[in-house]
C-alpha cells in the first residue's frame, strides 16, 4: 500500500459511569483516533493512552507529540512510496523507543486498511477460533463498600460472566469479602495496578480465603522477584498486566515464576501483532491469557473481540458491551447477549465510526501528509 496521509483526531466520549482513579473522577473518555489514508482505502486505529501517565508512562498529549514529531515521519518514510504492510509498521517505528500505545494506534489503522482491501477480518488474520467470547467487567474503587456491592449486583444482573474488582491498600480484603458473601459462586478476580509492596505479602495472602480466579499486578511493573515471591506465597494465581510489555518479557516473567496468568493488552505491547506473539508464548508455556481493556471506543473494542477469540484466551476478558461505557459509542454499539459478545466478521475491524457520532465527539482534527 502507499500511505497518502494520516488523520489524527481527538475525541471526547461522555462515560455512562464515572471512572475513579488515583488522579480523580473521570466523566468522559478522551481518545485519539487515527485514520490512515492509502491508495487501497482507509483504515482506523485508536490510541488507548489515558490523559494522565498513571497506568503507564504514556499519556494522551505525549502520544500525540511523539506521533506527530517522530512516528509519522518514520511511517511516511516507509510507506509514501508504496510497499507499506501492517507487519512492516513495528520495524519501521523501532528507532523510537517505548510509546507502545502510539505505535499500536498506527499499526492498528494500517492493519485495518490492509484487511479491508483484502476483504479479511481482524479475527481471521489474528487466528481467532471462536465466533463469540465471554464478557467480564471491571469495577473501579467505589466510595463505599455498599456502592461496590450494588454495582457488582447490577453487572451480574446484566449477565457478565466474571467481575474484576480494583483494589488498593485500605480498600481490599473487606471489599472482596463483602462481594464474595453476596455472590458465593461468582467468578471474581482483583487488580491492584501495582499498589502493594513485597512487605504486604502476608496481607495479600488473606485474599486466598475468597476463591479468586487471580490477583492482577499486585506489585510495581519492574518487580519480577517480588511477583515470584507473591506467587510462591499465595494459592491465588498471580496475573501480570503492566509488567508484560512484549512477548520476550512475557517469556521471562513465566520463566522466573512471576506469574501463571497474563493479561494481554495490544496497546501495552505496541500492537495487535505483538499481542498475538504474547499469546503464542503463553500458550506454548501452558499459561492462560485474557484480554484486558483500556476503555476503548468501538474501534478498539472490535479489535479486542477478535484478539480474545484466539485459542489461548481461556479466561473471560475485560470485554464489556459498548453501553457499559458509552451511549452512544463512536461506532455502532457492540452488544452483549447472554454474557457473550460476537466477534466481528466484516472486513478489517468490521466496524467503523458512525459519521454523526464522530462529528459530535470530535474535539479537533489534523491531517498529516508526507514531506
Ligand atoms: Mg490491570
Amino acid at each position: 500500500m502507499r500511505l497518502e496521509a494520516v488523520e489524527l483526531r481527538r475525541v471526547a466520549l461522555p462515560l455512562v459511569t464515572p471512572f475513579r482513579t488515583s488522579r480523580g473522577v473521570h466523566t468522559e473518555r478522551q481518545a485519539l483516533v487515527v485514520r490512515v489514508l492509502t491508495d487501497s482505502g482507509d483504515g482506523w486505529g485508536e490510541c488507548v493512552a489515558e490523559p494522565e501517565p498513571s497506568y503507564s508512562p504514556e499519556f494522551l498529549d505525549g502520544a500525540l507529540l511523539v506521533l506527530e514529531r517522530h512516528l509519522l515521519p518514520l511511517l511516511f518514510a516507509a510507506g509514501a512510496a508504496g510497499g507499506l504492510t501492517a507487519a512492516g509498521v513495528a520495524p519501521a517505528l523501532a528507532a523510537v523507543k517505548g510509546h507502545p500505545m502510539a505505535k499500536c494506534a498506527l499499526e492498528m489503522a494500517v492493519l485495518d486498511a490492509e484487511l479491508r482491501s483484502e476483504g479479511r477480518s481482524f479475527a481471521e488474520r489474528l487466528g481467532a477460533v471462536r465466533s463469540e467470547v465471554d464478557c467480564g467487567v471491571a469495577v473501579g474503587i467505589t466510595p463505599t463498600v455498599d456502592a461496590l456491592v450494588e454495582q457488582v449486583a447490577a453487572y451480574v444482573d446484566a449477565g457478565y460472566r466474571r467481575v474484576k474488582l480494583k483494589i488498593e491498600p485500605g480498600a481490599d480484603v473487606d471489599r472482596v469479602r463483602a462481594v464474595r458473601e453476596r455472590f458465593p459462586e461468582l467468578d471474581l478476580q482483583v487488580d491492584a495496578n501495582g499498589a502493594y509492596r513485597v512487605e504486604d505479602i502476608p496481607h495479600l495472602a488473606e485474599l486466598d480465603a475468597f476463591g479468586l480466579l487471580l490477583v492482577e499486578q499486585p506489585l510495581p511493573d519492574d518487580d519480577f522477584d517480588g511477583h515470584a515471591a507473591v506467587a510462591a506465597a499465595l494459592r491465588t494465581p498471580v496475573c501480570l498486566d503492566e509488567t508484560i510489555t512484549s512477548a520476550r518479557v512475557a517469556a521471562h516473567a513465566i520463566a522466573v515464576g512471576a506469574c501463571s496468568v497474563v493479561n494481554v493488552k495490544a496497546g501495552r505491547v505496541g500492537g495487535y501483532l505483538e499481542a498475538v506473539r504474547v499469546h503464542d508464548v503463553c500458550r506454548a508455556a501452558g499459561v492462560p491469557v485474557w484480554c484486558g481493556g483500556m476503555l476503548e471506543t468501538g474501534l478498539g473494542r472490535a479489535a479486542n473481540l477478535a484478539l480474545a477469540a484466539l485459542p489461548g484466551f481461556t479466561l473471560p476478558g475485560d470485554l464489556s458491551a459498548s453501553d457499559r461505557y458509552y451511549r452512544p459509542d463512536l461506532t455502532e454499539p457492540l452488544v452483549m447477549r447472554g454474557g457473550r459478545m460476537r466477534v466481528p466478521t466484516g472486513p478489517g475491524l468490521g466496524v467503523a465510526p458512525v459519521d454523526e457520532h464522530l462529528e459530535a465527539m470530535t474535539v479537533w482534527v489534523r491531517l498529516a501528509r508526507p514531506g
